[in-house]
């Protein structure tokens, strides 16, 4: 008989922790598809185009150059200084080489921050809708999540006020992402210039800003970064990765640039956990970034056509309401007003889980239920999928949105 986690030996932090909604997702919607089903799976924030080749080269020479050594633990210096001119070229940031340190992924960045900064009951601000494990991090490692939420009708971003009267004296650390996962939305420079003003008046504050996207920014003032404005130099951690503007998922590379004490606290925990990043990845990386962007904007064109084709789609179907997503590649659509309804064959939707059930379940469309990211009426749905499989998805949730009642 299969024991419940409670039977096992497993420590309280693992079993309180929640599992990753998004990979949930993913892995329930593959498993749908190897029941023989025609599962279109728009859960991963994951590029569907392939690294650029000129990348994909530098990782073959690397390894034919003999980058195959542990590399030092906040990253092989090559690439630690192209992260210096990247962030200097693109985000208006100064940093020194000992303000830079590299990780297997923005995430495991992330995890670096909070093992660094938090004691147990510190408070977190972050910005709600939110990515799934900013929550579940801050948790494992003893904070308090507060979410800050923005719904549909302020574009999903939260006010400087809302903000403000969120922080406590026990408030210790903001996260936000701009572009944001889930809902596409970017903070203006002006809203940007907004949130430094709150922030300036609390000093101890450090503020994680989530840059991962930046790439795939569809407005015309372009990414604007926070850390970017004089007073917030000190308390801002921009974090960034090559996951998403590179289509490089698989490498594992993300990066943070801050304040020098807070880059030695995270490589000392790094060199605990898994020392640096992967060697010849690194080498490559710093490829990427000190090449012509062309094929990311390219990657970016593609994403912004894209979310014509969804957005208009997903207006045609009755019920479906939406914000207008600026960036990355997500739409987040309030699907509340298909709560207490039922299909024809008697699936009853109460809640977003029931929701994106339904979709996998009938449409075989795989998306994510907004409540992992603290929106229980919306659900997330990528599309970093191609056009055609972007179609055939909006007509098969339209067909069976329509037959519930
Ligand atoms: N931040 C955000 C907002 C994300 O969506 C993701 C997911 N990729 C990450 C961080 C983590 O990125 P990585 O794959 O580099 O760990
Ligand atoms: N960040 C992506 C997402 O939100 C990848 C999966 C994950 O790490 O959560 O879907």
């Amino acid at each position: 008989m299969h024991k419940t986690d409670l039977d096992l030996p497993l420590s309280n932090l693992v079993i309180n922790m929640e599992e990753s909604a998004t990979i949930a997702m993913a892995q329930l919607a593959r498993d749908v598809a190897a029941e023989g089903n025609d599962v279109i799976s728009l859960t991963l924030g994951e590029p569907d185009f392939d690294t650029p080749e000129h990348i994909k080269e530098a990782a073959k020479q690397a390894l034919d150059d003999g980058y195959t050594k542990y590399t030092p633990v906040p990253g092989l210096p090559e690439l630690r200084k192209a992260i210096v001119t990247k962030f200097k070229r693109d985000n208006g940031l100064d940093f020194e080489m000992n303000q830079i340190m590299v990780s297997n992924g923005a995430k495991q960045v992330i995890a670096n921050i909070c093992i660094a900064l938090l004691n147990k009951g510190d408070e977190v601000l972050i910005f709600a809708p939110f990515w799934v494990s900013y929550k579940a991090i801050v948790e494992m490692h003893g904070g308090v999540a507060v979410p800050v939420y923005a719904g549909i009708e302020q574009d999903f971003k939260p006010t400087p006020e809302q903000v403000a009267a969120a922080i406590t004296d026990k408030t210790k650390l903001v996260i936000f992402s701009s572009p944001c996962n889930p809902t596409g939305s970017v903070f203006s420079k002006d809203e940007m210039h907004a949130l430094a003003e709150v922030f300036d008046k609390h000093k101890n504050l450090i503020i994680i800003s989530d840059e991962i996207y930046e790439y795939i920014n569809f407005i015309e003032e372009g990414h604007f970064s926070l850390g970017s404005i004089e007073c917030m130099k000190d308390q801002v951690v921009t974090v960034n990765g090559f996951a998403k503007g590179f289509a490089m998922t698989g490498w594992r590379l993300g990066y943070m640039g801050g304040p020098d004490w807070l880059v030695k606290a995270c490589s000392k925990i790094q060199g605990q956990f898994t020392s640096g990043a992967n060697s010849f990845g690194q080498k490559a990386a710093s490829i990427a970034l000190l090449s012509d962007l062309t094929p990311s904007y390219k990657m970016r064109d593609a994403f912004q056509k894209r979310r014509e084709l969804v957005i208009d789609a997903m207006n045609k179907i009755p019920g479906m309401k939406l914000n207008y997503p600026k960036g990355a590649f997500y739409v987040f659509p309030d699907v509340s007003h298909f709560y207490g309804k039922r299909s024809d064959e008697g699936f009853a939707i109460n809640n977003s889980v029931d929701f994106c059930e339904y979709l996998l379940r009938k449409a075989f469309v795989g998306s994510v239920p907004g409540v992992a990211f603290g929106a229980p009426n919306n659900i997330r749905l990528s599309y970093a999928a191609s056009d055609e499989k972007l179609t055939e998805a909006m007509n098969r949730i339209k067909e069976v949105c329509s037959k519930l009642s």
